[in-house]
């Protein structure tokens, strides 16, 4: 093979493995102290040694436990890495124009970071949703192929479709306390899905976004629907169980903007 292909294919692993690691910090730091921080024990906050910045390397190098506190590092730190250089890899082979391949990436490293914050804190940051607001905002209206008024619009559009589920989970949240006499102690949506829709709108862009919403509320009803029946067989089951949204909506998302919008359109013509 090509010597200038191999190097190009280190360095996109290298950079899919470097982002892993970031996106391992952040998810670290950020729900923690509302602010970027040098990898560290998410548990007592003691700075990781430099060996340890890496879940691979870490548990190769038999650093996977905190110094200081001793408690061992989730497998999150491994599962993030693979998937960023995995995605990586991917990105590149199918979009290697550098233009579409740096605003792939962008999105696919702050969808992941969504998701891990979300899936352990059940929570979506304004400290990553509203600098990504901007963000993605700017490239999308600068993007020939975009440009401002399906960027904007889009951005709206997510942020009020899934502003009135936010309501929606609110009245039916008041309905069930009255009828059941007790408080719900979740909301459905929380404003930080609200957030995330917008964010989601700015990056997809109209009409997109409807699409990649409603995939993804379907996607987390469809799973809600079988962790249900499952937690009845098992006889573990309360009612009103929340899961995180967040997740589904972004699967919703990339699966539309990573060109799925290409493959519903040949279904509905052909
Ligand atoms: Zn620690």
């Amino acid at each position: 093979m090509d010597c200038i292909i191999v190097s190009m294919w280190i360095l996109v692993v290298l950079l899919g493995l470097t982002t892993g690691g970031l996106i391992n910090a952040l998810g670290d730091s950020l729900p923690y102290l509302r602010k970027p921080a040098m990898p560290r024990c998410p548990h007592c906050g003691h700075a990781r040694r430099p060996v340890a910045w890496l879940g691979l390397i870490a548990r190769a190098a038999r650093a996977w436990r905190c110094p200081e506190c001793s408690r061992a590092r989730g497998y999150r730190a491994i599962t993030v890495e693979l998937a960023a250089v995995l995605g990586t890899m991917l990105l590149y082979w199918r979009e290697p124009s550098p233009a579409s391949f740096w605003q792939g990436y962008l999105v696919g490293a702050l969808f992941l970071l969504i998701m891990v914050i979300d899936i352990e804190h059940r929570l979506i940051l304004e400290v990553v949703t509203i600098p990504s607001m901007v963000i993605f905002g700017i490239i999308g209206i600068v993007d020939p192929a975009r440009g401002f008024g399906k960027v904007l619009f889009g951005g709206l559009a997510g942020y009020a479709f899934v502003l009135i589920l936010y309501f929606l989970g609110i009245l039916f949240a008041r309905i069930m306390a009255r009828v059941r006499g007790r408080e719900l102690d979740e909301v459905v949506f929380g404003f930080g899905d609200v957030m995330l829709a917008g964010v989601i709108g700015l990056i997809v862009g109209w009409p997109g976004v409807i699409v990649a919403l409603i995939l993804g509320v379907f996607a987390a009803g469809l799973f809600s629907l079988i962790f249900m029946l499952v937690a009845i067989l098992l006889r573990r089951y309360t009612p009103f169980m929340a899961i995180p949204y967040g997740p589904f909506l972004i699967l919703g998302a990339a699966f539309i903007y990573y060109g799925g919008a290409v493959l519903l359109r040949g279904a509905f013509a052909g």
